[in-house]
């Protein structure tokens, strides 16, 4: 080894220890992301390590579920079922929360850069969640991504855009609103359709003269298909395999390979991608043709980031985890799951034994249509082929008399995230 490798080695080595040092003897973990991921990583983490100083990070004050998000767009579920606050669920579960930006993840001296200073871990969870990937439409041309953020906000990124939303939306007087949904893979794929039934109900109800113009550029989601026809028909016009060409959100004008539509508003959904944290840090995994994924990767059991041992990965940044049916879906449960396994393994490795090996399940609740209340429950499961190949099964259960199940399914789930009920 020449002398300055040595020195620089060495040096690198004594500012990690004395990092580690102070962050306690059994060790720290530090969580990017209080979303659906991070929360159970935290909580799961100090129950099942209590000896691990852990530290979760989140550039929003306070948490905003997505998951009863299109109900309270449309005024179906109060604000206070949707935001909590993290600093009362650190002090239930004894974790520290800290609000503030993560600028990057220092891997070699093990240590997360945020706006309020730097943290070492012995191991980091990320669970950053998405970014939306405008480059498909606009390329390099940064204003007009910024123009649509903060006009045409999707909201699908972060729980508490939908304040943005809604303000549009008691805003709208009539007209052609436009939605985009997204390629797959995207998060909570039933969630767009969900959400057009309920602007469909909410312009019927008030008698506002507006259509709602889906564009999909998917396979048609058939059971909704059927629920805008039979129920919608002068509220929405639904285009499936509808992909967008070309957007100009200055004029607001979108052209797809069949039509060009001027809209009086828009809810615009670009592609997604795994959050930017996950890009800066060097996670992204690649295609066969040696591409970027879009999605960060990680091996599917153990959930340890491929390129680096102390990191795993949690939640819907995550890339394919099977040949069988490639990423999970992008569900709050199922991020959830995979933060209680991110906690197994760092728990086993902190107490130097191997980790049970574990799988997610997902439940998922979406309103067909609110007045009578119809749901549908999917349910999705997972277990291991004979070869170690995770296998999936989905099992979607209509309900036309479905009550509040959504709302019971949301408090168990807020009851293990933040130890309250809201
Ligand atoms: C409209 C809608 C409805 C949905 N309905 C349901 C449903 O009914 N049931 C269901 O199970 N799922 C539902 N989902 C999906 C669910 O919300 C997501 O799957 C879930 O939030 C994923 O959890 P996550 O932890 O991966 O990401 P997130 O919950 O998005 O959390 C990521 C967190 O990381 C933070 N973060 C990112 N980068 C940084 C940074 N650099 N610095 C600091 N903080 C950062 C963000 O602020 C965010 O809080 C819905 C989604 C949407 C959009």
């Amino acid at each position: 080894m020449k002398r300055r490798t040595f020195l620089a080695t060495t040096l690198g080595l004594c500012t990690t220890l004395s990092l580690a040092r102070a962050s306690g003897a059994g060790g720290r973990v530090v969580v990017v992301g209080g979303g659906w991921g991070g929360l159970a990583t935290a909580r799961h983490l100090r129950e099942m390590a209590p000896q691990l100083d852990v530290v979760l990070i989140d550039r929003q004050p306070e948490f905003w579920s997505q998951p009863l998000s299109n109900r309270w767009l449309v005024g179906l579920a109060r604000s206070e079922w949707l935001k909590h606050d993290y600093r009362q669920a650190a002090q239930r579960f004894g974790y520290r929360f800290v609000a503030a930006e993560v600028k990057g993840i220092d891997r070699s001296s093990r240590e997360v850069v945020t706006s309020a200073g730097r943290f070492a871990y012995d191991w980091l969870v990320l669970a950053p969640g998405i970014r939306e990937d405008f480059s498909a439409w606009y390329g390099v041309d940064r204003d007009s991504a910024a123009y649509t953020r903060q006009h045409f906000p999707s909201a699908f990124p972060a729980g508490r855009d939908h304040l943005a939303l809604k303000a549009k939306l008691e805003a709208f007087r009539g007209g052609e609103l436009v939605m985009t949904i997204p390629p797959m893979p995207y998060r909570c794929p039933p969630a767009p359709y969900e959400r057009a039934g309920l602007i469909a109900w909410w312009l019927k109800t008030r008698n506002i003269k507006g259509r709602l113009i889906v564009l999909d550029p998917n396979l048609p989601a058939l059971s909704f298909d059927r629920i805008f026809r039979d129920s919608y028909r002068d509220q929405i016009t639904y285009l499936p395999q509808a992909a967008v060409k070309s957007v100009d959100p200055f004029k607001r004008r979108i052209v797809t390979d069949f039509d060009t539509i001027d809209f009086a508003d828009a809810i615009l959904m670009p592609p997604q991608q795994a959050a930017d944290l996950a890009w800066d840090s060097g996670l992204i995994g690649k295609t066969a043709d040696g591409k970027p994924s879009g999605w960060a990767a990680a091996d599917p059991v153990t959930l340890q980031a491929a390129s680096d041992e102390r990191i795993f990965l949690v939640g819907d940044v995550l890339d394919k985890v099977s040949p069988l049916f490639g990423q999970y879906p992008k569900t709050g449960q199922l991020a959830a799951r995979l933060g209680r396994i991110a906690a197994t393994q760092i728990a086993a490795r902190a107490a130097g034994t191997t980790a049970e090996q574990l799988l997610p399940d997902s439940t998922c609740y979406v309103i067909n249509r609110p007045e009578p209340k119809e749901m549908t429950r999917i349910e999705t499961v997972y277990r291991f082929r004979g070869d170690g190949v995770i296998q999936q099964t989905v099992r979607q259960q209509y309900d036309p008399q479905a009550g509040d199940a959504d709302l019971d399914w949301a408090r168990l789930q807020f009851k293990e995230l933040l130890g309250s009920t809201g």
